[in-house]
Formats: C-alpha cells, sequence, structure tokens
C-alpha cells in the first residue's frame, strides 16, 4: 500500500480497491480458485479470459486490515475535514464483499474504545475529535471553538428514514440558498467524544437491522449515509471568523444487478433519452445508474469536459451534492470478493471503479 498524506493535492477523486478474504461458502464453492491476481500497490489483474489489469490509487489485498486501511485512506480525509473540504467517502460493492465491514465493521467492537475490527467511520471520528481538542488546545489565544452533529440515515426505494429516531420515515429532501440540500426534520446530535459518536452508531444500526429482518433483502437494497458537519469559530484582530465542512460516510446498496420495480423502469428510460452515450440497461437499479454519471462525469469534469451532472435524479446525489464535485473530496472504497464464484461481479466492480478514477 502506498501511503503518502500528499495524494489529495493531485486529484479530488481517489479510489481505493479493497480485496476481502475468501470466506467459507466460497471455499466449498469454488475452493481456492480466484479471479483476481495482485500485481503492485496501485495495479491489480482480473484473470478471467481475456486477463485485464486495472490501475487505482490503491489496491488493498486480503492482508490489509482496518488500521492500515484506515491510515492510508482515512487519516486525509480527516485531514481533509480540518482544513474545511467537504468530504464523502463511499462504499461500493456487491452484497457480502465487505462493504458495512469496510465502513462500519463490526458493530460488536463498538464499545466505549473501537476494536481491532471497528471500520472506517469510528476510526475517523476518534483522529477527528483528538484533532479537534488538539486544534483548540493550540489555538486558545483565538478562542478557537469546534461543534460538531452528527446525523444518521437510510434511503431505501427513494425513501428516507432517520436512524437515530426511526419512527421519522419518509422525509422530505428541501434545498436551502444557505444551506444547500438537506432532509427536513431529520435528527442531528451533538458530539463531543468518541463515546458520544459511538452510542449514536450503535444505537442506530441497531435500528437499521430491524428492518433488514423485516424485508429480507432490505439492508442489500438500502443506503446509510453518516453525516458530521463540523463547525469552527476562531476570533483574530477582534473579528469573528467561521468555517463549515461536512462529512459524508456512506454505505452504498449492493452493486449487483437487482430488477429494478415499474417506476425505476421509468426514471432509467428517461435518462437513457438524456444519455444516448450510455449503454444503460433497464436491469440495473437505477441508482447504480444515476451514482456512474454522477461520479463519472465529476471525473471527466475536473478534466475540463463540460457535463449536465445529474445531481437530481436520485435521493442519494441530490443530497450529496454539495459534497460531490467542485472543492470537495471524494474517496471511493470498491470492495471485491477475490474467490471465482464472484468473478462477474467483481469485474463489474472493477470496471465501474476504473470509471470513477
Ligand atoms: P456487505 O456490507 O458488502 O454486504 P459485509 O461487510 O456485511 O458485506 O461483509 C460480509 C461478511 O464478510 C461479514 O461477515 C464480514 O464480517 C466479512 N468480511 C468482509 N470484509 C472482510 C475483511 N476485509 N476481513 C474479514 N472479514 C470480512
Ligand atoms: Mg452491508
Amino acid at each position: 500500500l502506498r501511503e503518502d498524506p500528499s495524494f489529495w493535492m493531485e486529484n479530488n477523486v481517489q479510489v481505493v480497491i479493497r480485496v476481502r478474504p475468501l470466506n467459507n461458502t466460497e471455499k466449498n464453492l469454488c475452493g481456492y480458485n480466484r479471479c483476481l491476481r495482485q500485481e503492485s500497490a496501485q495495479s491489480i489483474t482480473w484473470t478471467g479470459h481475456p486477463e485485464l489489469c486495472f490501475k487505482f490509487d490503491h489496491v488493498a489485498c486480503e492482508s490489509v486490515n482496518q488500521e492500515v486501511l484506515f491510515r492510508v485512506a482515512g487519516l486525509p480525509m480527516v485531514e481533509n475535514c480540518m482544513a474545511g473540504y467537504n468530504s464523502c467517502v463511499f462504499s461500493y460493492g456487491q452484497t457480502g464483499s465487505g462493504k458495512t465491514h469496510t465502513m462500519l465493521g463490526e458493530i460488536s467492537e463498538l464499545g466505549v474504545n473501537p476494536g481491532p475490527e471497528c471500520g472506517m467511520i469510528p476510526r475517523i471520528f476518534e483522529l477527528l475529535i483528538a484533532r479537534i481538542r488538539e486544534e483548540e488546545e493550540s489555538r486558545r489565544d483565538e478562542k478557537l471553538k469546534y461543534n460538531c452533529k452528527c446525523s444518521f440515515l437510510e434511503i431505501y426505494n427513494e425513501q428516507i428514514t432517520d436512524l437515530v429516531d426511526p419512527s421519522s420515515t419518509n422525509l422530505l429532501l428541501r434545498e436551502d440558498t444557505n444551506v444547500g440540500a438537506y432532509v427536513e426534520n431529520l435528527t442531528e446530535r451533538e458530539v463531543t467524544s468518541v463515546g458520544d459518536i459511538l452510542t449514536l452508531l450503535t444505537q442506530s444500526s441497531v435500528n437499521r437491522k430491524v428492518s433488514a429482518t423485516n424485508m429480507n433483502s432490505a439492508s442489500s437494497r438500502s443506503h446509510t449515509v453518516f453525516t458530521c458537519t463540523i463547525e469552527s469559530r476562531w476570533e483574530k484582530d477582534s473579528i469573528c471568523n467561521s468555517r463549515f465542512a461536512r462529512l459524508n460516510l456512506v454505505d452504498l446498496a449492493g452493486s449487483e444487478r437487482q430488477t429494478a420495480s415499474g417506476a425505476e423502469v421509468k426514471t432509467i428510460l428517461a435518462w437513457k433519452k438524456g444519455f444516448e452515450c450510455a449503454a444503460i440497461q433497464p436491469c440495473l437499479l437505477s441508482w447504480i445508474v444515476n451514482f456512474s454519471l454522477v461520479i463519472t462525469n465529476l471525473v471527466d469534469r475536473t478534466s475540463g469536459k463540460k457535463w449536465h451532472i445529474p445531481y437530481r435524479d436520485s435521493k442519494l446525489t441530490f443530497l450529496l451534492q454539495d459534497s460531490l464535485g467542485g472543492n470537495s473530496k471524494t474517496l471511493i472504497i470498491a470492495n471485491v470478493s477475490p474467490s471465482l464464484c464472484s468473478s462477474k461481479e467483481t469485474l463489474s466492480t472493477l470496471k465501474f471503479a476504473q470509471r470513477a478514477r
């Protein structure tokens, strides 16, 4: 793995591939046969026919644990937030590829202190809170104060549920000239310690689980968005200054092909008209189409091409529009299985991630 804290200077969109270890089901079905071969810290080969080599900002193989992944990809995100950049981390991949493991990690380990299998979110906040304390301490003469507020929501079937208060469902997306896109009546909790965040995470994740058992495939079809707004105020030459940054940590729905509903097919057909270039298949879930277009267009835009970015076409991208593009930093962690059993899905994730780069 490449540990280079300055890599964000080069590009506002970073793509990391994370390969999870083979699981027992895969070993039983396909033995130790794999569809991937790592070439270097930045390249990986899909070993199908024909072999295809892909290059990314980082390739994290099975031996890369949660702590190392955090040091490489999460730590620079914290520094981005401290510097006032809006930032987004997306965990992408088929169901079972390790998206939640990467983002949240094992829930049983979200105790008072994050354990070794804790994922990106608890680690990011552990560092963020420590950095905030450090900054406040070192700039006492400027009366520097930070204020962090967190929210946690789920988007399922284009419906927004507040995971902090799950009785609050079907929330509405609004737009305001000052604050941008926001969810009306969403609970925002002020957090001042790692404990506050871990409590919020554990209590709210349980709410997600309940809905997942009620509707069997719900968890694979829902996105969760954990958002933290970080506001800082300080005085300099008797002038009050303030800065505002938003950090979004997104555990996406499964990227595997799922049958689209009637309404989704209609939306997709409408998009197809606007994007003659894209060979969009109606069997793809609409969010994947929209998300791919937004991410691909972000990259094209930074390289100078002019595109219409279809933020408005799904709740997910509408909500995150202020944190995507412009000066914002976007990190995509594409999770894949190395097993031959998942060869097709792994290839499709690699192709998506390639386009995002
Ligand atoms: P997804 O959210 O993409 O559906 P999960 O994160 O729930 O997938 O992962 C599926 C299973 O694989 C879980 O039991 C998880 O603990 C395990 N797993 C995923 N990634 C890793 C990894 N890097 N190391 C060890 N176990 C993993
Ligand atoms: Mg998951």
